[in-house]
């Protein structure tokens, strides 16, 4: 997920923009060259332009990694108890096997950290041509 917001003009607090778009031109087209909103920090109402937005990955992103590693090691268990009553020689076959279960979600939930990292850094270096 990615979060956009801006820096408060009065207290230079973070306000975030209630809005999902990851591309700069997608959010003008839909709420125009300017965001108006109130500041829950100072009260007061501030209006930017759209060019002040900016994005960043949404914090709760450290969560999903957290989910990632507590699947890798659910997927490394059950694989080991498909594999329990086969004889010890095939250890080293499920141990093998067992790595790549434990790479799985974590290869995945690298590559959206990646993709989001990516939409983040598209969004903050495009700015709207002013007309
Ligand atoms: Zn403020």
């Amino acid at each position: 997920m990615i979060q956009l917001f801006f820096f408060c003009p009065t207290c230079q607090k973070v306000n975030l923009v209630p809005y999902r778009e990851t591309d700069r031109s997608m959010l003008e087209r839909k709420i125009g060259p300017e965001y108006s909103g109130v500041c829950p920090h100072c009260q007061r109402k501030q209006t930017v332009s759209v060019n002040r937005i900016r994005a960043k990955v949404h914090p709760l992103t450290g969560l999903a990694f957290i989910i990632a590693l507590s699947l890798s090691f659910v997927l490394v268990k059950i694989v080991g108890r498909l594999y329990w009553q086969d004889d010890v020689s095939r250890t080293l076959d499920v141990l093998e096997i067992q790595a790549v279960a434990f790479s799985i979600p974590i290869l995945l939930c690298l590559g959206l950290v990646y993709t989001l990292r990516r939409s983040v850094s598209i969004f903050n270096r495009y700015f709207i041509r002013k007309p």
